[in-house]
């Protein structure tokens, strides 16, 4: 204990060198040491069933099967294997291809594709999402910007995606996929997410024009005048960030749909929001994975 660094690939053998050792650990997170048995009412050690994905009650023989109802349940995949991509994606900077972790771990594509996908999604999961910024003075600025992310759909067809981000600085960041840059896709997603009152920076872009009616603080830089800082007014760290996420997006993923980028964006704030903690990346995953239900996502769930 006491390092914060990212785990290597030995750490990660060590503590998981096999499913028993996987399904302990989901057995432990999910129920604890010692539970009361849902059978015979008394709290009770549970021992593993031999040849079996379970546990048994010592007083009463009732069978708790820990990876029941979680994404680990369906597959074939080996729990080592689950585990094993979790961790690629927890030390990884740009994100893991479903090709890579194909060739890696000896799946179909398809088989491949749908594990990037899940984890991306409880990526989502253990961010959770709180409203940004803050009426206080000590509360952070809050940077607003747009994205376009993609690119060609499989066709040739230009299938570029917008992209509303924004970022405390200095803290979390918040990406969501929206159909235009038009007020009224804009506007009730800053409201959403940027608490009223909070000090808020954006370009001279016309959808912000008039945003302090809603209760901000707003400043910006008039990008179109080649003005990008004034004093403590720019955007500079929502552009760094949307630099990181297409220097992932377009260097790791050929091909991301409208369809599915949102999954990509909650991966990519996974990153961030948890730079300052990557070593608690892949357990936080593990966490959320063998939870029987999925914490609804975008609600306010991490308190300030
Ligand atoms: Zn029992």
């Amino acid at each position: 204990m006491g390092t914060k660094k990212l785990p290597t690939l030995k750490d990660f053998q060590k503590r998981f060198p096999n499913d028993d050792a996987c399904l302990e650990h989901v057995m432990r997170v999910r129920y604890g040491k010692r539970h009361i048995c849902q059978s015979c009412h008394r709290e009770a050690n549970y021992y593993r069933t031999r040849g079996r994905r379970s546990y048994t009650c010592e007083h009463c023989g009732y069978q708790v099967y820990p990876t029941k109802d979680t994404p680990f349940e369906q597959a074939r995949t080996p729990l080592t294997d689950w585990f094993y991509v979790m961790f690629l994606f927890s030390v990884s900077r740009n994100g893991v291809a479903a090709k890579e972790v194909q060739r890696q771990i000896g799946v179909t594509y398809k088989t491949a594709w749908r594990m990037c996908s899940k984890i991306r999604q409880h990526m989502g999961a253990v961010d959770g999402d709180r409203p940004l910024g803050g009426s206080t003075k000590a509360a952070p600025i809050v940077e607003i910007d747009e994205a376009f992310l993609g690119g060609r759909d499989p066709v040739g067809k230009d299938d570029k995606a917008i992209v509303l981000g924004m970022v405390e600085r200095n803290g979390d960041v918040l990406s969501r996929q929206v159909g235009a840059r038009h007020t009224n896709q804009i506007l009730p997603q800053v409201k959403k997410w940027v608490k009223e009152g909070s000090h808020v920076m954006t370009d001279d872009a016309r959808v912000y024009r008039g945003i302090d009616i809603h209760g901000y603080a707003h400043e910006s830089v008039n990008h179109s005048e080649y003005e990008y800082v004034r004093g403590e007014a720019h955007t500079n760290t929502i552009e760094s960030y949307w630099a990181m996420l297409k220097r992932g997006i377009n260097g790791t993923y050929i091909h991301v749909s409208k369809k599915h980028l949102q999954k990509y964006l909650w991966e990519f704030e996974y990153r961030h929001n948890l730079r300052h903690a990557p070593h608690l990346m892949f357990d936080l995953l593990l966490m959320v994975f063998a939870q029987p239900v999925l914490p609804v996502l975008s609600s306010p769930a991490k308190g300030d």
